[in-house]
């Protein structure tokens, strides 16, 4: 049987990093301009042929250079010890063991994955079917504990892929739906994922019943999984400690683990806000939640969406503000299964405070959001710009605007009481101040909607007691 050893491209964690540039790519596989998905399911032994990988539909040598086609990856596992509960993360790590292979690369996960492969490995001699052997190798290295037969199916046949794909968005809607069955308040541990940390090195994942992974890929159950099977790895529980603001969502167990992982970079974490102490984003999130100043409202853009949000960015550049692994008030990366979280983003106004969405991910999140709101989010079809955002928001008076109204009230009692009180007050003369003790002046002086204008500003400084 071919061991890793026997491909025509080395295979070994030093080509994680590795990107492959459209100039160097000899084929895409999936990606935003084509379709695809990965899957890994747990199995009875005989409904599986050990070792086997196969290839349906065209090998690379089969395509046309510089073409894209849809992609499917099926990895089938049994095993005494192998539960179905593992196959969040055990699906996880196919990003991770296929970007071992010199010459592929993955990004992104399940129905969102996008890949390519270099020209240079193809005069290699690379084909799929070798991605499938290294995928078996890898799993079964590294699960060797609890994988005792292993399948690998790739699949490049557009009717399969469509097919597949459809079977894969079922299983991950049944995983993310069991996650909801619990909530913070019924378990007293959450889970640190540090897997991101090698190119985002402060960024620390927190996964909790309300909170699934960024990625999307890690639900809580699917941690605790992972910890079982793999105690060592990247993903372990840590104490929920006190909640310190049940809406915000901020405990001290999480401060405590956030601080300790990210090497003292983040403090506090409100899991559940995008403006006050956000969790920071690596870069994997499925979809970003951006605060826009002049509506005071959130937009959200996922990976799938190509145009321009109202900011005119497109989600690469929100992407780039967003990730990295440091804390960006304004920016959260999140994944799909929060969006449908009771408590997503609760602290801020949750989907009260959400204005515009692409409209393929209204239409993918429609469960999540509240019934009288769902016509209120405007999308790409009703504004590209935030001029033309406020004017739908007000036509069809979302609740933001409610706040804009509240914003602009405030202000002008604010005014008012300012001017009533500069009527009210007694003049005083400078000499009369009240003195502190030791000669220094020792007031407070607050302007409020004050304009000060002045040719010219000197500040002195006296010494008290004179010289020496
Ligand atoms: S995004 Fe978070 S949960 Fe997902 S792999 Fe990275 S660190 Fe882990
Ligand atoms: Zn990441």
């Amino acid at each position: 049987m071919t061991s890793l050893s026997d491909l025509p491209v080395d295979v070994s964690p030093r080509h994680e990093g590795e990107r492959i540039r459209s100039g160097d790519m000899y084929v895409e596989l999936a990606g935003p301009k084509s379709f695809g998905a990965e899957l890994f399911r747990v199995v009875d032994e005989d409904e599986l042929e050990p070792d086997k990988v196969e290839v349906i539909g065209p090998d690379i040598d089969e395509m046309e250079e510089g073409e894209r086609y849809p992609f499917g990856i099926l990895v089938r596992a049994a095993g005494e010890d192998l539960e179905e509960d593992v196959e969040g993360v055990l699906e996880r790590r196919i990003h991770e063991f296929c970007n071992y292979v010199e010459g592929f690369m993955h990004l992104n996960q399940r129905d969102q994955i996008w890949c390519r492969v270099s020209k240079d490995a193809v005069e290699k001699g690379f084909r799929l079917e070798h991605l499938g052997i290294a995928l078996r190798e890898l799993f079964k290295e590294e699960f060797g504990n609890v994988i005792d037969a292993i399948e690998v199916t790739l699949m490049t046949d557009e009717d399969r892929v469509k097919e597949f794909v459809e079977k894969a968005r079922e299983i991950y809607r049944k995983r993310d739906e069991r996650a909801r069955e619990l909530s913070e308040e019924d378990v007293d541990e959450f889970y640190v994922c540090l897997m991101c940390q090698s190119f985002a090195p402060t960024h620390v994942c927190v996964i909790t019943p309300d909170r699934p992974s960024l990625c999307g890929s890690i639900t809580w159950h699917d941690a605790k999984a992972a910890y079982k099977i793999d105690p060592e790895g990247p993903i372990f529980p840590i104490e929920k400690g006190e909640c310190l603001d049940p809406e915000a969502g901020e405990y001290d167990g999480v401060n405590e683990a956030v601080r300790e992982h990210s090497q003292g970079a983040v403090e506090r974490v409100y899991l559940h806000s995008c403006l006050e102490h956000p969790h920071t984003s690596c870069g994997c999130f499925q979809a970003v939640v951006f605060y826009i100043p002049e509506v005071d409202g959130f937009g959200i853009v996922d990976r799938e969406y190509q145009g321009d949000t109202p900011l005119g960015m497109p989600f690469s550049t929100l992407a780039g503000e967003a990730s990295g692994g440091e804390q960006k008030p304004g920016f959260v990366g999140v994944s799909y299964g929060y969006m449908e979280s009771d408590k997503f983003l609760q602290y801020d106004g949750g989907w009260e405070r959400v204005v515009w969405m692409p409209k393929a991910l209204k239409e993918r999140v429609k469960h999540a959001i509240p019934d009288e709101l769902y016509d209120k989010i405007a999308t790409e079809e009703d504004a590209t710009t935030v001029e033309e955002l406020r004017e739908f928001l007000e036509e069809v008076e979302h609740p933001v605007v409610e706040r804009w109204e509240e914003e602009e009230e405030e202000v002008e009692a604010e005014e008012e009481r300012a001017e009533e009180a500069a009527e009210e007050r007694p003049t005083m003369e400078l000499e009369e101040l009240p003195v502190a003790p030791g000669g220094g002046l020792n007031v407070k002086i607050v302007l409020k909607n004050a304009k000060i204008y002045a040719e010219r500003v000197i500040i002195k400084r006296e010494d008290r007691e004179g010289k020496g």
